[in-house]
């Protein structure tokens, strides 16, 4: 059976349960952990993220999430350690590259050679990060909304490279600023798919930023995932419309390929941008809000189950 790769180390999908794979435990853009360095309480952060999370998991069964910040958004796969083993949720890091307008791609990256690049992945998912060599165990995959930005797609060559070497996934962020309809996700996947990269191995984010059905059943019939990862208000389209559309996938026979998260931050330094609080999310609002939705919408247990639980198992395992 392939493993999950959590910053504890591996265990058998079979035991991720349910799972939200792009979540965020702490979210610091740029240079917030040095600029504030002094002010960085790792202790601290972990009783803030715990305090939210701690609900989720024990009066919801969320067993699993996918911290999708990748280093240049504040990853500390120490924090992600302490909130697992106090909370005992399994949590996976990510290693990859935000997008360049959004605060990416750091300069030293963007001069590389795609080679180089490549093997810095490689090396964070085989050899790991940090002192306790935590594997990462997703690829994290940012573009701008045309991705005209060459940097961009080196990273998403890079990225699939090593997604076929080691078997790694990849996950991307693909919504455009706006929230207009654009193909960001189908850009993304012709260029990971060009690599070689197996497509049930891909889960093109933010998709529900593009409330689009046959853009969506476009994308899944090449057989990727496409994630409602931005549950909670956040985009043009609310959770009504989210609930709707998922319900149409699951009608049109494509639960198997559909995946469920928030985008939720556990905490954001120094504040959480205005857009982001007034949204009012926690950890907890997907089961216990959007999921009554699906079921009022006449989605089937079966397809909720496959979403939450063995979608992330297919995808995650390696
Ligand atoms: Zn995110």
């Amino acid at each position: 059976m392939p493993s999950a790769h959590t910053v504890m180390g591996e265990i058998p999908v079979n035991k991720l349960g349910i799972t939200f794979p792009h979540e965020h435990v702490v979210l610091a853009w740029g240079a917030a952990r040095s600029d504030m360095a002094d002010a960085y309480n790792p202790k601290a952060l972990t009783d803030t993220v715990c305090a939210d999370l701690g609900p989720a998991v024990k009066n919801h069964k969320l067993a699993t999430i996918v911290d999708a910040g990748p280093p240049e958004l504040g990853r500390d796969v120490e924090v992600q350690r302490m909130v697992s083993q106090r909370l005992g949720i399994n949590i996976i890091a990510a290693t990859g590259h935000y997008k360049v307008g959004g605060g990416g791609i750091p300069l030293v990256w963007q001069f590389q050679d795609i080679e180089v690049i490549e093997e810095h992945f490689v090396e964070e998912i085989t050899k790991g990060v940090g002192p306790n060599k935590v594997k990462c165990g997703v690829i994290k995959l940012a573009s701008s909304d045309d991705f005209t930005n060459p940097a961009e797609e080196k990273i998403f060559r890079a990225g699939a490279r090593a997604a076929k070497r080691t078997g790694c996934p990849i996950i991307t962020h693909s919504d455009p600023t706006g929230w207009a309809v654009t193909n960001v996700g189908k850009k993304q996947l012709d260029i990971i798919l060009s690599e070689g990269v197996d497509p049930s191995k891909v889960m093109l984010g933010h998709i529900d930023g593009t409330p689009n059905l046959n853009y969506l059943l476009e994308l899944v019939k090449r057989g990727c995932y496409v994630a409602f990862d931005r549950i909670g208000g956040r985009g043009v389209v609310p959770d009504e419309g989210r609930a709707g559309l998922v319900g149409a996938l699951c009608v049109t026979g494509y639960a198997n390929h559909v995946l469920l998260s928030m985008d939720h931050q556990g905490v954001w330094l120094p504040k959480k941008a205005p857009m982001i609080a007034a949204a009012g999310k926690y950890f907890s609002y997907l089961q216990e809000k959007f999921v009554p939705m699906l079921r009022q919408g006449g989605v089937k247990e079966r397809d909720i189950d496959q979403m939450l639980v063995g979608n992330p198992q297919n995808l995650l395992g390696f």
